[in-house]
C-alpha cells in the first residue's frame, strides 16, 4: 500500500483528493492486463480506455471537452504521479495527449481548438509535440526546420526533421515548431498543428529505446500547411514551446514520483520478507538507512512538484523555477531510489519481469527530455540571478 499522507497536504482541495482516489481505484481495475508487447497497439488502447474512462477531459480547457475550466496543474500532476505508479506507458498515453494538444490550448485560434481538442479528450484523436531535432536538443533555439509562406499565401510549406517525436508513427497529429526567420534564434520560431496524414509528412525512422514507447523522426519535405493552422502568431513559436512545457515540466516530476512510491512499495515488501541472517532484510541497520533516505527523496520530490503546481494554479503566476526545481530533484531522486530498489532485491532485481527492474529502464529517460538536469540547473540559476538582481 503506497504512502497517501501527501494528498492531506493544503496544497490540495476536496476534489482533488477525490480525484486521485476514484483514479487510483480506477487503475486497480483497468490496468491489471495491459498487454505492452506492442508498444504501439498498447498506447492506442491506453488513449482509448483513458478517453472513454474520462481522464484524458484534464488535458484540455472545459470549453473544448475538458473537465475543468482551464488547465489544472495539480490534478494533471495527480493524474501522472497515479498512472505511473500503476504504469508506465499508461502515464505515457495520458501525458502525450496534454503535452500534445498544449500548444493548441494555449495559442490555437478557437476554429483550431475546436477542430482538435475534443477529439483529444475522448481519446478519439493521438497528439504528439515536435519540438527536438537531430541538431537541436538542448539548444532549441538552433533549430532548422523551416517554414515559409507560399506565394499564395494560404500555405506554410514546411522542410526538415524532428526527432525523438513521441507517439511519432500513430499520432493523428503533430504541434510542429519551425523557422520562419522574423528574427535570429528563438524569436523566429512559430508554430503549427500539422495532421499526420499530411502529403510531404513521412516518418523516416522508428527509434527503439530502453522502455519502449511509440517515438519516431519525422520528415518534412514541401508539406504544405493550411495558414490556418498557425498557433499564435508568427515568431511566437519558442514562447508557445516554453508555456507549455512549463505546465507539463512539473508534471514530469509527478511521474517520476510515481515510479518511485512503485519501486518503494515494492522495496518494503521485499525488506520485510527476505529471510537473512536469521531475521529479514529490514531488520539490517544498512537496509533502514537506505529506506530512510528513500522516504526523504520521495518526500522531498513531492513537496517541491506540489508546491509548482500550487503556485502556477492558486497564485497564477509563471512558475519556471519552481517547476525546474521539480523536475530536477524528483526524476533524480526517483532514479536513486529505484536504484536502490533494484539493490535490495539482489539478482531478482535485474532479472526480467521484476516490477523494480522496468522502473530502473522507465525512470532513466526522465532525467533527458523536456530539459536534461543541467538545463534545469542553468534555468534555475537564471531566475534565481535574476530575482537576486531585482
Ligand atoms: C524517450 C524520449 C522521448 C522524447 N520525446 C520528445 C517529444 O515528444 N518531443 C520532442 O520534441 N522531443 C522529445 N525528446 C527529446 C528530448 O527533449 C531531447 O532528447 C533532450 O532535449 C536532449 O536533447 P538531445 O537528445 O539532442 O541531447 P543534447 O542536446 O545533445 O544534450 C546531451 C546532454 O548534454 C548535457 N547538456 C545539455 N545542456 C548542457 C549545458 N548547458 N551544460 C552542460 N551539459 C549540458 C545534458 O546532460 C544532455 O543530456 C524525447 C527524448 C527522449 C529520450
Amino acid at each position: 500500500m503506497s504512502d497517501k499522507t501527501y494528498i492531506d497536504l493544503p496544497f490540495f482541495d476536496e476534489t482533488h483528493r477525490a480525484l486521485e482516489r476514484e483514479l487510483d481505484a480506477w487503475c486497480g481495475k483497468s490496468l491489471q492486463h495491459v498487454d505492452h508487447a506492442d508498444a504501439d497497439a498498447a498506447c492506442r488502447g491506453l488513449v482509448r480506455q483513458l478517453g472513454q474512462a474520462g481522464w484524458l477531459r484534464y488535458c484540455v480547457p472545459a470549453a473544448f471537452g475538458g473537465a475543468l475550466p482551464a488547465l489544472d496543474s495539480r490534478a494533471l500532476c495527480l493524474l501522472r504521479e497515479t498512472l505511473a505508479r500503476h504504469d508506465g506507458l499508461a502515464d505515457f498515453a495520458f501525458a502525450m495527449q496534454g503535452l500534445g494538444s498544449g500548444a493548441i490550448t494555449l495559442a490555437g485560434s478557437d476554429a483550431v481548438r475546436e477542430r482538435y481538442l475534443p477529439r483529444v479528450a475522448r481519446g478519439d484523436a493521438i497528439a504528439a509535440f515536435a519540438l527536438s531535432e537531430p541538431e537541436a536538443g538542448s539548444d532549441v533555439a538552433a533549430m532548422q526546420c523551416s517554414a515559409r509562406l507560399s506565394d499564395d499565401g494560404s500555405h506554410y510549406v514546411l522542410d526538415g526533421a524532428k526527432t525523438w517525436i513521441s507517439n511519432g508513427g500513430i499520432a493523428d497529429f503533430y504541434c510542429v515548431f519551425a523557422r520562419t526567420g522574423e528574427a535570429p534564434g528563438a524569436r523566429g520560431i512559430t508554430a503549427f498543428v500539422v495532421d499526420a496524414d499530411t502529403p510531404g509528412l513521412t516518418i523516416a525512422e522508428r527509434i527503439d529505446v530502453i522502455a519502449p514507447h511509440p517515438l519516431a523522426t519525422l520528415r518534412f519535405d514541401n508539406c504544405r500547411v493550411p495558414v490556418g493552422n498557425r498557433l499564435g502568431e508568427t515568431g511566437q513559436g519558442f514562447k508557445v514551446a516554453m508555456m507549455t512545457l512549463d505546465i507539463f515540466r512539473a508534471s514530469v516530476a509527478a511521474a517520476a514520483i510515481g515510479f518511485a512510491r512503485a519501486a518503494l512499495d515494492d522495496a518494503l515488501a521485499r525488506a520485510t520478507s527476505r529471510p537473512m541472517f536469521g531475521g529479514v532484510l529490514a531488520d539490517l541497520q544498512l537496509t533502514q538507512a537506505a529506506i530512510g533516505d528513500m522516504a526523504t527523496a520521495v518526500d522531498a520530490a513531492v513537496l517541491l512538484t506540489y508546491r509548482a503546481a500550487w503556485l502556477r494554479d492558486v497564485q497564477g503566476i509563471r512558475t519556471t523555477r519552481e517547476a525546474a526545481m521539480a523536475k530536477m530533484v524528483a526524476t533524480e531522486n526517483a532514479q536513486q531510489v529505484i536504484d536502490r530498489a533494484v539493490q535490495m532485491f539482489g539478482g531478482l532485481g535485474v532479472r526480467v519481469g521484476t516490477r523494480v527492474e522496468s522502473l530502473y529502464r522507465e525512470i532513466r529517460s526522465l532525467r533527458i527530455y523536456e530539459g536534461a538536469t543541467e538545463v534545469q540547473k542553468l534555468i534555475i540559476a537564471r531566475e534565481t540571478l535574476a530575482a537576486h538582481a531585482r
